[in-house]
């Protein structure tokens, strides 16, 4: 295809894409129409962290110490191949990814059964180096994100960050969280930063998959005390818990502005961000594809897949 038909034709699958976006969102809360599929996954391989922060889990209590077992994490990511799962995959989510040295090996394994995804890692950079961040890259990170949260780190990944930002132009971030002001409650859980509760919609349990290290699927990512378990996928596949009664009641319940259901979402003062949803869902859509495509054909991945599964079972 020539370069100008190139253009135009991009530019129209993107007008499509957000049109779709569009109409994704007035489906849910709108139209409240059954549930669709998921299209962010959110997935901790282990419980660790290297901080204590004040915005956070870790900040506020002892965290047990739990590893996700490779046996469930590559059943979990060849279901969602076999869902076709094409969205925004984090391998972490409130804890810090670098403590799981199975992080580089895990990255690529995602990338090689779900090319059309997009890995979005955040860090705040205590365990990265050159070569970490290298690895991250090389093995399918397609964005990552290193937040500094005191003066000494924001020295530290600076450098990283720097050499990040030239050698993988538009991949790399480095945000400065010395001056962040606007921290959030999570669900009310950090009671320095809580506001009243909220009485409308939550959209998170409309297209987050937010997965524990020992396999929980839980309604949201506030839910420190797993209250809302929706299933647990050592049990059931994630089909299953996804469409299944209890998390479509929770969900219904929820889209209609009823958080009575359990205290967390009663006390929770999310407000939904629907701008955020929708960046999620855009960030699939952007993904240059092809990038890991090219880097080793067809054959040659599964190979890796097959020989990264072998290392861990
Ligand atoms: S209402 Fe709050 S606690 Fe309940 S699912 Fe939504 S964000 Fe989570």
């Amino acid at each position: 295809m020539n370069e100008g038909l190139k253009v135009i034709f991009e530019k129209l699958k993107k007008r499509i894409d957000s049109a779709k976006t569009e109409l994704y969102y007035r489906k849910y809360f709108e139209w409240r129409l059954p549930t669709r599929p998921f299209i962010q996954v959110n997935m901790e391989t282990n419980s660790v962290c290297t901080r204590k922060c004040h915005f956070c889990l870790f900040g506020i209590k002892d965290v047990p110490v739990k590893k996700m077992s490779p046996r469930l994490f590559f059943s979990i990511i060849n279901q969602l191949a076999d869902m076709r799962f094409r969205g925004r995959i984090s391998l972490f989510e409130i804890n810090e990814p670098l403590t799981d040295k199975r992080i580089y090996d895990f990255t690529r394994y995602v990338s090689i059964l779900l090319p059309d995804c997009y890995q979005l890692m955040v860090t705040n950079g205590d365990l990265l180096n050159r070569e970490r961040l290298d690895a991250l890259m090389d093995n399918g990170v397609d964005l990552l994100v290193i937040n500094s949260y005191d003066r000494k780190a924001l020295e530290r990944n600076r450098v990283n960050a720097r050499y990040g930002i030239e050698k993988y132009h538009g991949m790399v971030q480095h945000c400065d969280k010395t001056t962040f002001t606007e921290w959030v409650s999570r669900a009310g859980h950090i009671k320095q930063y809580a506001k009243e509760a909220v009485h409308d919609f939550c959209e998170y349990p409309n297209y987050i998959l937010y997965i524990k290290p020992d396999g929980k699927v839980l309604g949201c990512w506030h839910d420190f005390d797993e209250e809302n378990v929706m299933g647990d996928l050592n049990q059931e596949p994630v089909r299953d818990i996804w469409y299944g009664k209890r998390f479509k009641d929770f969900r219904k319940a929820l889209n209609r502005g009823d958080r009575s259901l359990s205290t967390l979402c009663k006390r929770c003062d999310h407000r939904p961000d629907i701008n955020y949803m929708r960046w999620n869902r855009m960030l699939a859509h952007e993904k240059c594809s092809d990038r890991h495509a090219s880097n080793d054909n067809k054959v040659r991945r599964n190979e890796v897949a097959a020989a990264i599964k072998r290392k861990y079972l």
